[in-house]
């Protein structure tokens, strides 16, 4: 189903820059090219040439590298005009493409165009955004791991086996007569065991990876004076703390963003929380409030100097109860005696600091990633999002169902092709429109 129209867009984001890219994808790229051009070009080769307009003025001058399709990004003809990195050139040059024919691209549909052309499965088209979007280099990593498809081929490798379990347990179904014992002569029990623990492996490995692509959202909260900025400077200083220029982030002050050990940490301050001004504030207030209920886990700053025991540390109403919490003792340069700090934790959620000195800081970053669930791998893991989660897990639970009805074909048939649905969704082979229009419409345009 290859769309028929030609679509174009700025690529590179709008602002001033050396470069600027418009990029034109679709069965019109030929004679878009030849008007802007006033010539052909050889395909995959870099070309210095003058863009114009009808009148034959110049627009800009830069590097046009025409690709034939399927040797594309989208698998189609693709044409890109590497002009002067200015909005207003950029728009010129845009809109010439626009008055030959091409009509402005929807986010994400070149990538969009390049997962109907199967030049990328879904999982890997996903993982285009996530490189985009990655906050920290570890995220920019994992999500390169996935975009060449490492994680892809996984799910490949656990779909094959599927299909092969599948084939047998159908063959079987024809032949009556052979029946269970033909099943296991042939390991079939063995197999799924197999097949639903590798799945869980994979799973696990997932976890991780969505962990580093969306990190956790964690809030601080304490009385004043209790030193909470003074954390958060120390946290910010020593981890290279990275702002993203997701809207509504940047301009807001209730807001930090760092990475502990390349793991993104979105940090909402309370402190802001409590006096609302005017009525834009307010609905800030109340956002962050309902954010707050969505949270992975609650810093309880409290001055170990005027609190020393976890029974005294008051939490705020507000906190759900089952959101997990560390309860941070700060100060504690000016306790006497010292209080155990900088070893391993007393407790889990207890942890012994001074932001004025840094001491007990890599406890306190140590607890933060145990509680978001974080396990330090040698290798790194790929980007993974929920919905790959979530498939993994049904998947895994039909394998679970059908080893439970090892004896029933029909029952055990019906399992397999459940399960093999579920790991479908990943690479998009099973994946409903809308659930593909809401993926690709998170991209930036001209992606
Ligand atoms: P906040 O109101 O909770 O954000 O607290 P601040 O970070 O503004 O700190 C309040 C006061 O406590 C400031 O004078 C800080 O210098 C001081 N302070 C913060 N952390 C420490 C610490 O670990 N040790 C000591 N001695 N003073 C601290």
């Amino acid at each position: 189903m290859r769309p028929a129209d030609t679509i174009a867009a700025i690529a590179t984001a709008p602002g001033r820059a050396g470069i600027g890219v418009v990029r034109v994808s679709g069965p019109a790229v030929s004679a878009v090219a030849a008007a802007i051009l006033g010539r052909t070009l050889q395909p995959r080769v870099a070309t210095l040439c003058d863009f114009i307009d009808t009148e034959s003025r110049i627009l800009d001058s830069g590097i046009a590298i025409f690709y034939s399709a399927p040797r594309s990004y989208t698998g189609e003809d693709v044409l890109e005009l590497q002009g002067h990195g200015g909005l207003a050139v950029m728009q010129l040059v845009l809109r010439r493409c626009l008055e030959l024919g091409a009509r402005p691209a929807r986010p994400g549909e070149f990538t969009q165009r390049a997962f109907l052309n199967d030049k990328l499965d879904l999982a890997q088209a996903e993982s285009v955004a996530d490189l985009i979007d990655a906050s920290s280099e570890a995220a920019a990593r994992s999500a390169m791991r996935s975009l060449a498809g490492e994680f892809s081929e996984r799910v490949a490798k656990l779909n094959r086996a599927l299909v092969e379990l599948r084939s047998l347990v159908e063959a079987t179904l024809d032949f009556p007569e052979e029946e269970i014992n033909f099943l296991e002569r042939s390991g079939a029990q063995q197999k799924l065991e197999h097949l639903r623990d590798d799945v869980r492996v994979l799973l696990a490995e997932a976890e991780q990876g969505k962990i580093l692509r969306d990190g956790a959202k964690v809030v601080l909260m304490g009385q004043p004076n209790v030193g909470k900025s003074s954390l958060m400077n120390r946290l910010t200083g020593e981890e290279v703390a990275i702002v993203t220029e997701i809207p509504g982030t940047t301009r807001d002050p209730l807001r930090y963003e760092l990475a502990i050990e390349g793991v993104p940490v979105h940090v909402i301050d309370t402190a802001g929380l409590r006096v609302a001004t005017d009525a834009v504030e307010k609905i800030g207030i109340e956002r962050a409030w309902r954010e707050i209920q969505q949270a992975d886990l609650a810093l309880l700053v409290v001055d170990a100097t005027a609190v020393t025991s976890e029974a005294h540390v008051q939490i705020p109403a507000e906190v759900p109860s089952d959101l997990k919490k560390i309860i941070v003792f700060n100060k504690i340069d000016l306790l006497e005696p010292a209080p155990p700090s900088d070893s391993k934790p007393r407790s889990g959620d207890i942890v012994w600091v001074s932001a004025k000195t840094g001491k007990g800081m890599n406890s306190l970053r140590a607890a933060i990633l145990s509680s978001i669930g974080w396990k330090p791998t040698h290798e790194g893991p790929f980007s993974a999002r929920e919905r790959h989660l979530q498939a993994l897990r049904e998947t895994e639970i039909s394998l679970n169902r059908a080893l439970n009805v090892l004896g029933t074909l029909e029952l055990m048939a019906e399992e397999l092709r459940l399960a093999q649905q579920a790991i479908g969704t990943i690479s998009g082979k099973f994946s409903a429109d809308d659930l593909l229009g809401e993926i690709f419409s998170r991209f930036c345009i001209g992606k």
